[in-house]
Order: C-alpha cells, then sequence, then structure tokens
C-alpha cells in the first residue's frame, strides 16, 4: 500500500535511508515506517508499507485526506550517500520502495546502478517500471519463477560480482534476504550497506527496544542506524528479537480483522 503524507517540514529535510515514526490515534502503538521518496515542493512524503498487523491494517483503512495523529521524524542517522562508482541495489519485498529512491539519489549523484529485485512471487513484486527507469541494469527475481528469473536475489548477485568491479551494495528486505546478501558481497570483499527493522518504540533513542549487535557492539537502530554494514550484523540476534510478541501480535492482528 502507498500512502502520501502532507509533513512538510519532514519533507524539506529527509534524505533517503531516514524514517518516520507515526501514531494513528490516542492510545495506539507507534510504528516506524522508512520515508520512501520526498517532495519538498508540495511537502509530502511517500510511504510505502506492507499490512502485516493492527496498526498497518488500520493506517491501511486510511481514505484520502484522513489524518495521523502524529508523525516524528525525519529519524534515524543519514546514511553516506556520495558517488561510489558501481553500486548493485538490491530490494526484496515491500524494502523495494527505499530501494528506489535510494537507487535515484545514487544515480544522481554519478553512480552506476545495477540493481536486483525479488518477490515471492509476480503479484508480490512492486515498482519493476520505476526501478527499470533508473537502473543501468535490473535483474527480477522471483521465488516460485512467475516473473523473471526463479530463484533468490543472491543468484543475480553471485553473477554481478563474479564479472564486474563493483564498489557497495545496498540491500534492504527481509532479516534472512539482508543477511544472505551481505554473505555473498563479503566473499568478493564488497561492503554491503543494510537497513535494519527491528522492533521500535520511540525511535529516538530513549527506549533501547531496537537494540542490535553490529561488530560485537550492542547499537540502537534508531539513533546509529538504521544502516549498517551488513558484514557486521548479527543477523540470528535481531530474528530472535523480532518474535519477541508474536502471540501478543497474533491476538491484535485477529481483533483488528474482527
Ligand atoms: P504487528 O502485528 O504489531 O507486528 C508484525 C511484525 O512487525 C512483528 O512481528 C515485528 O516483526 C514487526 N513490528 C511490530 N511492531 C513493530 C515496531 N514497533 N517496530 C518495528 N517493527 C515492528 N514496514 C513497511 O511495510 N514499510 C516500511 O517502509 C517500513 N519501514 C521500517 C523502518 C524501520 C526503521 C523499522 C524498524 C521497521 C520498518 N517497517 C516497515 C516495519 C514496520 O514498522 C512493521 O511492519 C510494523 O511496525 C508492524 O506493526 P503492526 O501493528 O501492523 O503489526
Amino acid at each position: 500500500m502507498k500512502i502520501e503524507v502532507e509533513a512538510p517540514l519532514v519533507a524539506s529535510k529527509a534524505v533517503s535511508g531516514q524514517f518516520v515514526m507515526i501514531r494513528l490515534r490516542e492510545g495506539g502503538e507507534r510504528i516506524p515506517l522508512t520515508i520512501s521518496g520526498c517532495d519538498p515542493e508540495r511537502g509530502t512524503i511517500t510511504i510505502i508499507f506492507q499490512e502485516v498487523g493492527k496498526t498497518t491494517l488500520d493506517l491501511g483503512r486510511l481514505k484520502p485526506g484522513d489524518s495521523i495523529l502524529n508523525l516524528a521524524g525525519p529519524l534515524g542517522r543519514p546514511p553516506e550517500l556520495k558517488r561510489f562508482g558501481t553500486v548493485v541495489c538490491v530490494g526484496g519485498g515491500v524494502g523495494i520502495a527505499p530501494v528506489l529512491f535510494r537507487a535515484r539519489v545514487l544515480k544522481e549523484l554519478g553512480n552506476r546502478i545495477i540493481s536486483i529485485i525479488g518477490a515471492r512471487s509476480r503479484d508480490m513484486l512492486i515498482l519493476k517500471e520505476e526501478m527499470e527507469e533508473v537502473s543501468d541494469r535490473l535483474y527480477v527475481t522471483t521465488d516460485d519463477g512467475s516473473l523473471g528469473q526463479k530463484g533468490f536475489v543472491t543468484d543475480p548477485l553471485r553473477d554481478v560480482l563474479s564479472d564486474e568491479q563493483v564498489d557497495l551494495v545496498v540491500a534492504i528486505g527481509p532479516i534472512g534476504m539482508m543477511k544472505a546478501v551481505s554473505g555473498v558481497a563479503a566473499e568478493f570483499g564488497v561492503k554491503t550497506a543494510v537497513s535494519l527493522n527491528p522492533i521500535m518504540l520511540d525511535g529516538t533513542g530513549m527506549c533501547g527496544s531496537c537494540r542490535v549487535i553490529v561488530g560485537g557492539e550492542v547499537r540502537f537502530a534508531c539513533v546509529d542506524g538504521p544502516e549498517f554494514d551488513g558484514g557486521l550484523v548479527d543477523f540470528d540476534a535481531l530474528l530472535l528479537r523480532n518474535r519477541r510478541y508474536l502471540e501478543e501480535e497474533e491476538i491484535s492482528l485477529k481483533r483488528a480483522r474482527g
């Protein structure tokens, strides 16, 4: 689901890689969502999200013209944005949205962009045309082979890294995908920037809920990230921590669906 939110102050400052915390109503939970585009002239930001639980379901039910009670941002440490040379942008599932924003910015900065996007199946693959426009070359994969190459994004990544000099890999998507991409890139000595998605409550470094282990040290994804060097991230610890409210989330989703 894609929404455009009027937030002129956020739109005037946000850069690719940053996020907002939103709260839909009094007593509602605060959730982080990545800024997938911004238009400072119109004073709007774009958010693309997947309806996975109560809050994202409620967000998806908003009609054009409705308001969001609170929106805080732009949050997160801005990533390094410069001319690296050749950058491989890898997006998985809803992660393709922030990858498109990054690819556009990096292209404008003079980088050569090779993109690889993947999803479970054809109907779940978003923004293919937009990725095609911004990329010097685009590879598409689906798990079931319904579009593009059958398999995972790591398959074309391995081919690209074997064939040419790559200066940076950017990977945004499911935790398992970011772990696999970072592993493959490391085999070729290339650094991967990943955007982590731990459970985050305040987004400003106060609660510690979003702590992740990077290079053996505890870091807060909200203020130290959310982007980190994928080669240093303990993805297994992140997966485990993200499952800690599974039972409560299932109950809440059942209630929200009615
Ligand atoms: P719930 O049923 O509460 O949870 C479903 C799953 O979402 C959980 O298992 C957990 O893995 C995750 N989750 C739940 N609560 C939180 C929380 N407070 N913080 C983070 N994750 C949570 N999703 C998108 O679809 N688009 C985005 O652009 C996007 N950007 C994100 C940026 C950051 C920095 C982070 C940390 C997460 C981002 N997410 C994004 C994930 C999104 O925040 C969760 O899907 C959302 O919070 C789920 O809330 P829920 O009530 O709908 O589902």
